[in-house]
């Protein structure tokens, strides 16, 4: 019988995953029908697609921009959330708690949340060759994206760990923020700078900032450098990464993190493992 699921955004028709989803279940032989939802900007509608697509049948859903947080909401009220949601306060993988089906729970009440965001990127990285462990490493940014990677990094065992932003408040609260929600993140304490006072030696620089969409550069210090530098933005020409080229660093957009994610999302819902350099092959 084929499973369904949705990706639901808005914007929505720009969306790779059901390419990626698809090529998942050509690779396992399930055979599964992945669509684009969109759906308007507002919780209530959220909230009604979700339950439809889930009292329907549906198996799994993932979750775009601007519906992270209140899907986030709406699983704290019902099914659950993972560890990384929890500490992300964002869900971008939705699926049904088994638990309660299985004492009688409606659908709709079961929606339980997780967030394979952060762990697709620290897999990305490290297929890539590059070690988290012992790892000096900044993020810049301090949005929901940075959130969302920070406990999957420390689990990975980085050594140091500074979040620069434009807005230095926003870093300052999120590391705050961050802190109470998790033991493992207060005890690294992190740093905060501005953008433009990052300085000094990293292994790997990781943008996580929006900068990408709107054609400006980010103001980065003359005295920054690192090994390795990482944009999770993709698709299109980054200032950030050729930056860096140009002072000798080896470099990677997001597309991989986006794929990674992805795999994560997949083996939830079905319990197969993806091959990711594989798929990440098939889908150049
Ligand atoms: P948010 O809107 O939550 O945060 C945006 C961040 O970018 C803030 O830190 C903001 O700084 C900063 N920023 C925006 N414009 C500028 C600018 N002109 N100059 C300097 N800083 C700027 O976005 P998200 O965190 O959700 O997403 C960030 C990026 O990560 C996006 O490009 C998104 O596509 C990408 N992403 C990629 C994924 C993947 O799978 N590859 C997954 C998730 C996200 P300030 O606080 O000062 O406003």
């Amino acid at each position: 019988m084929t499973q369904h699921f949705i990706v639901i955004g808005n914007p929505i028709a720009h969306s790779k995953s059901p390419e990626i989803h698809t090529l998942f279940g050509a690779q396992t032989g399930l055979d599964i029908c992945y669509q684009r939802q969109y759906c308007p900007d507002d919780a209530a509608s959220f909230t009604a697609v979700i339950e439809a697509f889930f009292h329907g049948g549906g198996i799994g859903a993932n979750v775009t921009v601007p519906f992270k947080q209140i899907a986030y909401e709406c699983c704290a009220a019902r099914g659950g959330l993972s560890e990384h949601a929890k500490v992300a306060g964002a869900v971008n993988t939705l699926l049904l708690n088994k638990a309660l089906l299985a004492k009688g729970v409606p659908p709709a009440e079961a929606l339980y949340g997780d967030n394979t965001d952060g762990q697709g990127l620290v897999n990305h990285i490290q297929r890539l060759g590059w070690s988290l462990q012992g790892a000096r490493v900044a993020i810049i940014g301090a949005g929901g994206a940075a959130r969302g990677v920070v406990l999957p990094l420390i689990e990975a065992g980085i050594e140091q760990l500074t979040i620069a932003n434009r807005t230095l408040s926003k870093a300052t609260d999120l590391v705050h923020e961050l802190s109470i929600a998790s033991t493992a993140i207060a005890d690294k304490q992190i740093k905060t700078c501005v953008t433009a006072e990052l300085s000094g030696e990293f292994d790997i620089i990781i943008n996580a900032t929006s900068i990408g969409l709107s054609g400006e550069t980010l103001p980065l210090n003359n005295a920054l450098n690192c090994h390795f530098a990482y944009d999770m933005m993709y698709g299109r020409e980054l200032p950030f990464l050729q930056h860096f080229e140009a002072r000798g660093a080896q470099t990677s957009d997001g597309y991989g993190m986006l794929i990674g994610q992805a795999a994560l999302s997949f083996e939830r819902w079905t319990g197969h493992i993806i091959d990711v350099a594989k798929a990440s092959e098939a889908l150049k």
